[in-house]
């Protein structure tokens, strides 16, 4: 008898629940992953070309025996069933709003087979919808939900590898959607950070030995190569948290901060699993009112933001560097948002779009809401009229202007913190742009149209 491991954001062969699940089924296993149009178009070049590389290293281990195939999951997963004659399909259970609706219409379809549809596990180190106020209500503040977290979460790593699952040659299957190949690289204007499961696991080690002791003095520093990376390999599931979490204990200043932070990852797919539709919409609706600018002027100045010309040389090397290595840095991320929401008062979506067309470890649940956070109509945290100012979160988290002349060539001849304010020199730069806008004028006219509402 045969099982079917359907993969999805696991690509892995370490650490897998549902291998172990599919063996206890089955003598043996296929290894599948559904190339999904809708999943792979809104993606972006630079988190496809990734995704790709990490299935080639998956097929490696297991011995050459993924097969992939390309159309909606509904069709194909029964399909393939039929052709290998399974009895079930293995996956870790998949929490966002397109997930959930494909999964739920694939159990259907398999059902009317009498085929199974298994979940084991989560991308996550607890599940989202398994903590709860006492009430059964969902948590929307942070704190409250990371003391819960703190005592479910196992950070216990499943013993598994390729060999846990007897992998079935997928030339032996008789019928069903047809074998493609993986795809190859697509053209990424971005250096991207190595795929693969050994990758994640050297760099990781190499984190944990170098900066994990630092982790919570240096993380709001974007000059400094103080955080981990590991938000790409955790998108897709080539290491799960569990295997960090068990790699880091409980004591420490640093393990302590870096657990906080993959308690934010949870908290945020907790969040999305309640309420789904904050993946779209304010998640406090009190801002459906909020006015944005449109015009001529809004769109140059939305695309001075995305190519980094606004001006404010922190703001501009930030989104540089999202353009250079397809990731930017956690304060970087909050800074723009915040300067394209309160500076250029356009609305928090269109920024996350652009966010998710570039970001490689792009990922609703964290960027929505990051986002959201940034804009003030998220969960706890920034209350709305908290603006940042794009000066001094320069000056004070790249204090000695790095991060800015690494990024804008222009400006790399300023030496030290006067980097970032060019328009203070007897000579500014003449090939770099002068504040598109006047912070403080804007900081006033965002607030006033908080009071507003
Ligand atoms: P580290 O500091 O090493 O943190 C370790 C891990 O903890 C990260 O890999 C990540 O999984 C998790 N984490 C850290 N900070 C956060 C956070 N604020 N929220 C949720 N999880 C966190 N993260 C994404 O993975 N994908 C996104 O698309 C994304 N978009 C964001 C958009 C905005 C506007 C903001 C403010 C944050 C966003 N984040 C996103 C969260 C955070 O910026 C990144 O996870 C982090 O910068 C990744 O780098 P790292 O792995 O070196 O992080």
């Amino acid at each position: 008898d045969t099982a079917i491991v359907w993969f999805r954001r696991d690509l892995r062969v370490h650490d897998q629940p549902v291998f172990e699940a599919a063996a206890a089924r089955a003598r043996r296993a296929l290894a599948v992953f559904v190339l999904d149009e809708k999943l792979l178009g809104p993606s972006g070049a630079a988190r496809r070309t990734f995704l790709f590389r990490s299935l080639r290293d998956l097929d490696a281990s297991l011995g050459g025996r993924l097969l992939v195939v390309r159309g909606d999951p509904a069709e194909a997963i029964p399909k393939l069933a039929g052709a290998v004659k399974a009895g079930s399909v293995h996956i870790a259970a998949d929490f966002g709003p397109y997930g959930r609706e494909r999964d739920e219409a694939v159990e259907k379809a398999l059902g009317e087979r009498d085929v199974d549809l298994v979940r084991t596990g989560s991308p996550y180190a607890v599940e989202p919808g398994k903590i709860t106020k006492s009430d059964g209500e969902p948590y929307r503040v942070y704190t409250p939900f990371s003391r819960e977290w703190a005592k479910r979460e196992k950070g216990a790593p499943a013993d598994t590898d390729a060999a846990t699952v007897d992998w079935m040659d997928p030339s032996e299957k008789d019928g069903g959607p047809r074998a493609v190949t993986i795809p190859g690289d697509e053209s990424v204007e971005a250096e991207l950070p190595e795929a693969g499961e050994r990758a994640a696991r050297e760099h990781w080690e190499a984190f944990v030995d170098e900066h994990l002791a630092d982790y919570d003095d240096l993380r709001d520093r974007p000059d400094k190569p103080a955080t981990s990376r590991m938000s790409v390999y955790l998108k897709y599931g080539v290491i799960h948290p569990r295997t960090l979490l068990g790699g880091i204990g409980t004591s420490g200043k640093g393990a302590q901060s870096y657990r906080n932070e993959l308690c934010f990852r949870d908290f945020y797919a907790a969040v999305l699993w309640f309420y789904p539709r904050s993946a779209r919409e304010n998640f406090d609706p009190k801002f459906d009112r909020m006015p944005y600018d449109t015009g001529k002027e809004a769109e140059e100045r939305f695309r001075a933001w995305q190519e980094g010309r606004t001006g404010f040389p922190a703001i501009d090397a930030a989104m540089r560097q999202l353009r250079g290595e397809a990731w930017m840095h956690n304060r970087m991320r909050m800074a723009v948002a915040s300067f394209l929401v309160k500076d250029l008062h356009l609305p928090w979506w269109r920024g996350a779009r652009h966010f998710l067309q570039l970001l490689v470890d792009g990922d609703l649940p964290s960027n929505q809401h990051g986002w959201q956070w940034a804009a003030g109509t998220g969960t706890d945290a920034a209350p709305y009229f908290r603006v940042f100012n794009p000066v001094t979160q320069g000056e004070r988290f790249d204090p000695q202007g790095d991060y800015v002349r690494r990024w804008v060539p222009e400006l790399a001849g300023i030496e030290g913190k006067k980097v970032h304010q060019p328009w203070t020199l007897a000579e500014p730069p003449a090939d770099y742009p002068a504040p598109i806008v006047d912070h403080k004028a804007e900081r006033a006219e965002a607030l006033d149209r908080f009071n507003r509402l």
